[in-house]
């Protein structure tokens, strides 16, 4: 009697440990771990991955993602991540191959860890010759697609798929958690092009071509930019040209991220009146764009 007590309770504490705190310790290690190059992807891997994802961003918003150093506390996150979510098209080419250098094959270019999001979505400005010597470094068109919410919808979808890929078992999770974000998305779509409508056929003023995708989807229209060419510092004899150019039909607006320098963009507004305005470029941007709904309706109240 004693003995089958003594094996019934001992039987008893040699299966706690192993059904209880091995699968509670097992939940936070089976998150899956997502690299984002810019903070807008990863806060469309939380939308879309809840809490069965822990999303990283190697940039704030304070950066300008064309050139970041490939620190060593990046190569330590690359090397845990289960997916890389980028904007692609050169715009991290300064210091992404270096980071993908040291991160496991299943983050390699091919993969479905690999996610870019230029691959997905219609590029503009794609130019027809590419000329480097000129330093242009949106060699493959623009880069900066989020700006046009359609975007993280078209992404978003890829995205649910990868991390299906990923982790199976919560394959329906993040297929009704990016419907659910893409039905929010479209409503708010609806709701920011009806506040938006009077900026149809305004002309901008941009200091980087951070913005041609907001620009395009809401048809605004790109008068110049600060920059000669893209990544190439505002110059006086290009300001001036642009001045001379804009004298008769002068823009409404000059816009910048707040990464831009902002001597240009102020002289520039000196000399024409024209409002020069800082837009949160991305989630940080500004202390009320905490998301990518807020981002959008941010960028909006400050273009009225
Ligand atoms: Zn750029």
């Amino acid at each position: 009697m004693n003995i089958l007590r003594f094996a019934v309770i001992t039987a008893f504490f040699a299966v706690l440990p192993f059904s209880h705190i091995p699968a509670f310790a097992a939940s936070d290690q089976e998150k899956v771990r997502v690299f984002a190059c810019e903070p807008e992807w990863a806060a469309l891997a939380q939308e879309v991955g809840g809490d069965k994802v822990e999303a990283f961003a190697a940039t704030l918003a304070t950066q300008n993602p064309h050139y970041i150093r490939a620190r060593p506390s990046l190569i330590s996150k690359v090397r845990k991540a289960d997916l890389l979510i980028c904007s692609g098209a050169s715009l991290e080419i300064g210091w992404l191959p270096v980071l993908l250098k040291k991160a496991s094959s299943d983050l390699q270019p091919g993969s479905v860890g690999y996610l870019m999001a230029s691959n997905l979505v219609t590029m503009l400005e794609v130019p027809v010759v590419v000329d480097r010597s000129m330093g242009d470094i949106h060699p493959e068109g623009n880069p900066h697609v989020h700006l046009n919410p359609y975007n993280l919808i078209i992404v978003g979808e890829v995205l649910a798929d990868r991390l299906s890929g990923i982790d199976p078992e919560n394959t329906s999770f993040y297929k009704d958690s990016y419907r659910d974000f893409s039905s929010r998305m479209q409503k708010a779509i609806s709701r920011w092009e009806s506040e938006a409508a009077e900026f149809k056929g305004k002309p901008v003023v941009v200091h980087h071509k951070s913005f041609s995708y907001l620009i395009n989807w809401l048809g605004m229209k790109g008068v110049g930019a600060l920059e000669p060419k893209p990544g190439i510092p505002p110059t006086t004899s290009h300001l001036k040209n642009l001045l001379q150019q804009l004298r008769n039909s002068p823009a409404d607006v000059i816009i910048r991220t707040p990464y831009d320098p902002d001597k240009a963009s102020k002289w520039f507004s000196e000399k024409t009146g024209t409002r020069a305005v800082v837009l949160p470029y991305t989630i940080g941007g500004d202390s009320q764009s905490g998301d990518l709904f807020a981002l959008f309706d941010r960028i909006i109240a400050l273009l009225k």
